[in-house]
């Protein structure tokens, strides 16, 4: 079941439909072929499980299947931000250029971006566009800060005699991409698998928040980055995706709530207290949302 609720700014829920034909709060949030857009995004008709769902936690995906839940339709600006893109170059991806194709296999379905001639002459590359934080995005690239000496030495107060430091920006860390691996390395077998040879995968980031200073304090000085993405193989990405598949069919044909999503899948809670659109049908996001309102 797709999203059958826009949350608007006050809080209030109002089926998708209603908001469509008439606001009832006297000005609409945003314009309404907008929301148009983003109510399509949202409807989706899929005989199976789509890479992007399969890839989020099994009882995410479940519980947006089977419950009549509700989205912030600010929130999914940046989830249609693909589409946008594709509009704008609607016309300017001639050569030798595939864009939005979905392929399917026996175990899910994906839609890739772009595929072909789009960053080198190399006309193998897969390309997929994201919106995305400067904190994933310095996640993403491997940015960590390190204390350097400065050579001087505290000369009164608690650290007398220690040597001063400054922080050093290091961009050799590991780089936090496993979902964004895991997308886009099945898009390269299933177009693999259409007779399409993939040298390179790459992810055009486009950082939404570049223009606050806590991008600059995250070392992100530009608003787009081009990251590499590496193979994995063919076998762990099948063996994985096939794993949870199996999972969610089963859970859909018993009608049984799965296993909470992994502690990766749910940010660490941060997602059940904040960001998972079903958090209010799943008990351990109504358990995080309580413990999350004590603490504020
Ligand atoms: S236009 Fe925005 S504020 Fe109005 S009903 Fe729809 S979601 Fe709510
Ligand atoms: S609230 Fe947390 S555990 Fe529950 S479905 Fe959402 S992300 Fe998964």
């Amino acid at each position: 079941m797709p999203a059958t609720q826009f949350k608007c700014k006050n809080g209030n829920k109002i089926p998708i439909k209603q908001c469509l034909s008439h606001c009832p709060n006297g000005q609409r949030c945003m314009f309404l072929p907008t929301l148009r857009s983003v109510a399509e995004s949202l409807d989706r008709k899929l005989d199976k499980p789509s890479v992007t769902e399969l890839i989020s936690g099994t009882r995410e995906t479940y519980l947006k299947k089977t419950q009549p839940y509700a989205v912030d339709p600010m929130q999914q600006l940046y989830a249609v931000h693909g589409t946008a893109v594709h509009t704008i170059q609607e016309g300017h991806n001639e050569g030798n250029i595939i864009a939005e194709e979905r392929l399917a296999d026996d175990i899910t379905s994906g839609k890739f971006d772009l595929y072909g001639q789009i960053v080198d002459l190399s006309d193998n590359t897969l390309g997929d566009y994201k919106v995305t934080s400067s904190y994933k995005l310095m996640k993403a690239l491997g940015y960590y800060k390190v204390d350097v000496p400065t050579g001087e030495v505290y000369k009164t107060g608690l650290k007398k005699g220690q040597p001063k430091t400054r922080k050093e920006w290091r961009t050799d860390g590991v780089k936090h991409v496993l979902e964004w691996a895991i997308q886009l390395n099945y898009y390269r077998i299933l177009l693999e698998q259409a007779g399409f040879k993939v040298k390179d995968m790459v992810i055009q980031a486009l950082c939404r928040d570049y223009s606050l200073r806590m991008a600059a304090e995250r070392n992100i000085t530009r608003p787009l980055y081009l990251i590499k993405i590496n193979k994995i193989s063919d076998h762990w990405i099948r063996w994985y995706m096939s794993a949870k598949a199996k999972k969610l069919k089963r859970s859909m044909s018993e009608h049984h709530l799965p296993a909470r999503c992994s502690a990766r899948e749910r940010w660490h809670d941060r997602k059940c207290q904040s960001y998972c659109d079903v958090a209010e049908f799943c008990p351990y996001g109504r358990l995080m949302k309580r413990v999350a309102d004590r603490a504020a």
